[in-house]
């Protein structure tokens, strides 16, 4: 993130997306050999309230599978009677996309969210730093068929991000999922000639993220 020295040792993904033990039983851990990189004072500090954001939309959603809703059950439902605030924000802006509950996002909290994992994911495979602009992309981003009254044409804000996530895929078809607990999260890595980043994000088997970060990228809008 920053050429400040590491004064602590950060997760990443943060903790608190892999369940408990005491949750989901000793047999089916989630906490195995979870990955961390050095990180300064600042950044270790000032992303918490991002994490616990990204937590709450990912274990709310119904793509989840069962270890992200026994963190919902558990930490998520307890965290917001701590911080009803932030659950109001979180839940509010209910809009209905093909008969399904849709809310509202920060999507520029989630890429930038997003962007920090893969610069530390980036960290972890590499050993070095990857300062250029990433673009973060999902399939969870739907569109409503209408917002603040305009009507939206649909297909056309979607048609081009299938068009990007399949090409992404065809690009990582061969590498192989990494990461020790994979039913909470798991990733693709490609990285080639120095400059072109490439990556696939899973979290609880069916959020994805695509991440990508190449010179023909680099000044583009909505970059993190
Ligand atoms: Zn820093």
């Amino acid at each position: 993130m920053c050429s400040e020295l590491a004064t602590s040792k950060e997760h990443t993904p943060p903790k608190c997306f892999f369940p408990e033990d005491k949750y989901i039983g000793k047999e089916n851990t989630q906490r195995i050999d979870l990955i961390t990189v050095p990180s300064c004072d600042l950044h270790n500090g000032q992303k918490s309230g991002d994490d616990e954001y990204l937590l709450y939309l990912f274990t709310m959603s119904e793509r989840a599978n069962g270890y992200g809703k026994a963190n919902f059950h558990t930490k998520v439902i307890k965290a917001a009677k701590r911080r009803p605030k932030l659950s109001e924000h979180i839940f509010s802006n209910e809009s209905e996309i093909d008969g399904n509950v849709g809310y509202q996002i920060d999507r520029e909290r989630i890429d930038r969210t997003i962007g920090q994992i893969s610069r530390a994911i980036f960290h972890h495979e590499t050993g070095l730093k990857w300062f250029p602009p990433v673009h973060v992309n999902s399939t969870i981003f739907e569109v409503p068929e209408e917002q603040d009254g305009i009507k939206l044409d649909r297909k056309a804000i979607i048609s081009p991000r299938w068009e990007f996530v399949t090409k992404t895929m065809g690009l990582l078809k061969d590498k192989k999922w990494l990461g020790s607990n994979p039913k909470t999260f798991k990733y693709k890595f490609l990285y080639e000639n120095n400059e072109f980043l490439l990556m696939h994000f899973m979290f609880y088997d069916n959020i994805d993220f695509q991440i990508i970060s190449h010179p023909e990228t680099w000044n583009l809008d909505f970059g993190v």
